[in-house]
């Protein structure tokens, strides 16, 4: 109900002058939510109250049923038990439509939007009592132009979708649920999508959202987020809320060791690497894709047992290409050319010999950038993925069948290894929160033993957590003397694990670093092209410079 009685500015009663906050009923109230799919229970008796006109952070690990509570205050998913009141009243939300009619709005992670309509379009679209009903489009194009200005999120209303940024979309997205005169904002992971800019305006946004008013339920899973934008924080674990905080109050330490449940190193701790012979020698590699476009251009590089290289850069600058060709999972129509050796001896490039599990066979495990595509079959079972590429391992082999229960034994143990949650090896992949599939995968890989190791985006959508968890074990392998390939977009990441730093821009290697001495300024440069001022060669050497 617009309006809300003047709630803002309500004094109370003999002098007592009480805060807005404490007369206006909550705008969003969950008593004793709990919601199972078969054997997880994926929210368990979460109760918590969200004031009118704060942001309300919701952290978590993956898989602690952030997404699945969000799905239930939007009328996706109805709860087993429960009670949802939305400013003071019960609500019962059986479909999203009572969701929008509550004043709940979602501001979807992989955008709803129509690519070929215009923003107008969409943002009308399906809005049949929306307030405007009826009127001309060129009013309701006045009125959302209207209602852009009013909470800053700026785009032309008859730009095609499809031209927009993906920031832009997820302004669209904002003002499609503003139409729909929601005054409660879910927004669930919504920097997954975005640069560091682009977060920080959504950001700007979303304060100024807070400020005239609405109620904003921020869900990520990253720190530092959290503590740049909300005023209260939910922290959820295992499908509980084990508390709720002032974000003005609170610590990422803290936060971290509510959503993990124990105490997290926030920073990476390693030794030196003692490097050993070279392993894996590439020269001069290329790549020309199904169009005839080069995408690797004459890369050479070296990679040593016990050292962990890491590939920097921006995404799409010939890292996943590079990936490809060691990994052996090249498409047709792609040419590749150059040379490869693995201790000495040659690989095959192309054609027979150069799919992955040659690879596998020969001891270059992978752990693919895109772990739904490449390093899973999703609608398999946890056990099936076990084995996936390494079904030959002698381990599993009964005569010439496979031994399936062995496979499942393995998986089971692995699950306890490597604390993949749910511990459930029936469970198809695509039932496992982002993060425990890559656990799924990297469990796979890193126990195979392989010689040398290539690793992309090991930490992409992976919480905390998980991420100390993946990262000690990068450093583990390494201690071990295995040979580590790391590609990463995640520049942090690189530099808290590297060994030594390559930087790829444009289909090339820009240029080497020793993350000891280099700085994130240096390797952004490179990332963005620009290569170091030469000193010129003319200028005579200084007296202790110059080592050859
Ligand atoms: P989060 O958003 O915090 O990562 P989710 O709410 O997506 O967590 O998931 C919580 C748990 O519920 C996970 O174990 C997940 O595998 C499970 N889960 C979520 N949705 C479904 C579903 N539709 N079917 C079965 N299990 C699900
Ligand atoms: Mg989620």
């Amino acid at each position: 109900m617009p309006g809300d009685a003047g709630g803002r500015h309500a004094g109370g009663p003999g002098g007592l002058n009480p805060p807005a906050s404490v007369t206006d009923p909550p705008a969003i109230e969950l008593r004793g939510i709990s919601k199972s799919f078969g054997p997880v229970r994926a929210n368990d008796e979460v109760s918590f109250s969200v004031p009118k006109g704060t942001i309300h952070g919701i952290i978590g690990e993956n898989g602690a049923g952030k997404s699945t509570l969000m799905s239930i205050l939007y009328g996706f998913y109805r709860a087993d038990q429960g009670e949802i009141l939305v400013h003071g009243r019960p609500t019962a939300l059986p479909d999203s439509l009572s969701a929008i009619r509550a004043g709940i709005g979602m501001v979807f992670q992989h955008f709803k939007l129509v690519q070929n309509f215009t923003v107008l379009e969409n943002v009308i679209l399906g809005a049949e009592d929306g307030p405007l009903l009826g009127r001309s489009l060129r009013r309701a194009r006045d009125s959302l132009t209207a209602l852009a200005r009013e909470y800053g999120l700026e785009v032309d209303p008859d730009a095609l979708v499809e031209d927009l940024s993906v920031g832009h979309q997820q302004r669209v997205e904002i003002l499609k649920a503003l139409w729909r005169n929601a005054d409660i904002l879910i927004l669930d992971e919504p920097t997954g999508v975005l640069t560091p800019p682009e977060a920080n305006h959504l950001f700007r946004i979303l304060k100024g959202l807070r400020d005239q008013g609405k109620t904003i339920l921020l869900i990520t899973h990253k720190l530092r987020e959290i503590m740049e934008a909300t005023d209260t924080v939910s922290v959820m674990r295992r499908g509980r809320l084990v508390g709720t905080l002032r974000t003005a109050t609170t610590s990422p330490a803290r936060l971290a060791e509510l959503m993990v449940g124990r105490k997290v190193l926030l920073e990476t701790v390693k030794a030196p690497a003692r490097p050993g012979p070279i392993l894996l020698s590439a020269e001069n590699l290329t790549l020309q894709d199904e169009h005839g476009v080069e995408r690797l251009k004459s890369v050479s590089l070296t990679l040593r047992a016990g050292e962990i290289l890491g590939i920097a850069g921006v995404a799409g600058n010939g890292q996943s290409e590079l990936l490809s060709i060691l990994g052996g999972m090249t498409r047709p129509g792609e040419k590749v050319s150059g040379r490869l050796t693995l201790k000495g001896r040659d690989l095959p490039l192309s054609g027979r010999g150069a799919d992955g599990k040659s690879r596998r066979q020969a001891g270059i495990g992978h752990v693919p950038e895109d772990r739904q595509n490449a390093g899973l079959i999703l609608d398999f079972t946890a056990w099936e993925n076990t084995a996936l590429g390494y079904d030959d391992d002698p381990a599993w082999a009964r005569g010439f069948l496979t031994d399936n229960q062995a496979i499942r034994d393995d998986t089971a143990r692995k699950m306890q290894t490597w604390d993949i949650r749910p511990p459930i090896h029936t469970l198809a992949a695509k039932s496992f929160s982002g993060g425990n599939q890559q656990k799924l995968v990297i469990a796979r890989e890193f126990e195979q033993d392989p010689d040398i190791l290539l690793i992309g985006q090991p930490t992409r959508g992976v919480d905390i957590g998980a991420i100390e968890f993946i990262h000690k074990q990068i450093i583990a392998l390494r201690d071990q003397g295995k040979a580590i390939l790391l590609v990463s977009v995640e520049l942090d990441e690189i530099m808290s694990l590297s060994d030594r730093i390559a930087v790829m821009f444009d289909g090339r290697i820009m240029g080497e670093r020793d993350p000891a001495t280099t700085s994130e300024g240096d390797i952004g440069c490179l990332m963005a092209g620009i290569a170091p001022a030469r000193i010129p060669e003319q200028t005579p050497p200084g007296p202790t410079a110059e080592a050859p």
